[in-house]
């Protein structure tokens, strides 16, 4: 009998790996925007097409590639952002897979255009289903631009699983609010079929939420703040009386990352208990800054899910905290006159 077990083609297994990072086109947003923030970017701008079906482009003023980067960052395992395993638990980047743009350039015609400071010209270096078709010298601003066309290309069931413009577009906004939102101080913009639909200026916590959701946001919120050995939380939550029914604005980040935590979700409703009229949800934009040694966030691909050391103690400082804020703010129940 022969052996039957062979090594997988790269291109097939990017494909496979791009699988679990890349759902639809919000997801290539996500990767973009978190590798320009990790470049150092101060100023990041986005520009997509039929909600990024046909066009993704992220452009950052960050620190740009080397000749040779440019060509490594879309080979799988490639990073330049941790060394070894135990980089795990200090992790101060959003990337350390070295997975996205080796999954992104398996299932799209992918584009990139990147220059450091020191270099008198930059590089410019096309790729297609994980085939490098071109790479030459060209001129650009300091920063990298990456151009992702044609989504899904070569998969047809996942581009027909797409869902309608307006969702996908709905999706890509999701994804940039939660990036700004943790980055304040990063100029961020958004354009889709060429109108912008955002346009963040540098700003504070507070300013940068109430440039997303609007001038009556302001007077909606409620200052959280808290500092213990475990965890320290900053934020806001929004005051009872505007809840509202469906879940609105609710942002939990830690350590600049945007995460979802039925449980930590649980303590905050929790900290309203009897605030609130039936069925109403608060809304929160809470940030939590742990030791990184304390969580793992390399249980799934995409990172939106962690794991702490002590969920327990996390609860429990988060729902006094905010209770704390709503007695100290004087909020009142909200009595509901319609029963
Ligand atoms: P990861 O972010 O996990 O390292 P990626 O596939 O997203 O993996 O990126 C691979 C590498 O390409 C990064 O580690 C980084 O060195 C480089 N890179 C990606 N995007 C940019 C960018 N916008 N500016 C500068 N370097 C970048
Ligand atoms: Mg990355």
């Amino acid at each position: 009998m022969t052996d039957v077990i062979h090594l997988l083609p790269d291109h097939v297994a990017n494909q496979i790996a791009a699988g679990e990072v890349v759902q639809r086109p919000a997801s290539v947003v996500k990767e973009l925007l978190e590798n320009s923030i990790d470049a150092g970017g101060t100023s990041i701008k986005i520009l997509v097409k039929e909600a990024g079906k046909t066009l993704i482009q992220v452009t950052d003023n960050g620190k740009g590639m080397s000749v040779t980067d440019a060509r490594l960052c879309f080979e799988r395992h490639a990073t330049s952002k941790i060394n070894s395993a135990e980089d795990l638990f200090s992790l101060k980047t959003k990337g350390f897979r070295g997975e996205a743009l080796a999954s992104i350039a398996a299932i799209a015609h992918v584009e990139l255009k990147s220059r450091r400071k020191d270099d008198e010209v930059g590089t410019c270096i096309k790729i297609e289903g994980s085939e490098v078709t071109s790479q030459e010298a060209c001129v650009t601003p300091v920063g990298t631009t990456i151009c992702v066309k044609n989504l899904f290309y070569n998969i047809p069931a996942r581009r027909n699983f797409l869902k309608s413009d307006s969702v996908e577009l709905r999706h890509v906004i999701d994804e940039f609010q939660r990036v700004a939102l943790a980055h304040p101080s990063i100029q961020f913009s958004l354009f889709h079929n060429g109108s912008e639909l955002f346009q963040l200026p540098e700003a504070n916590y507070r300013q940068r939420i109430v440039n997303i959701f609007g001038g009556k946001t302001n007077e909606k919120l409620v200052p959280v703040e808290e500092d213990t050995a475990i965890v320290k939380i900053h934020g806001f939550v929004g005051k009872p009386e505007f809840a509202k029914k469906g879940r609105g604005e609710q942002f939990f980040f830690v350590n600049d990352r945007f995460i979802k935590s039925p449980y930590l979700n649980h303590a905050v409703t929790a900290a309203f208990e009897g605030l609130l009229k039936d069925k109403a949800y608060p809304s929160y934009f809470l940030y939590l800054d742990v030791d990184p040694k304390s969580i793992d966030i390399n249980i799934h691909p995409t990172k939106t899910e962690i794991k702490f050391d002590d969920e327990h103690a996390l609860y429990t400082i988060l729902r006094s905290s905010i209770k704390h804020s709503l007695g100290q703010f004087n909020v009142a129940p909200v009595l509901d006159f319609d029963r």
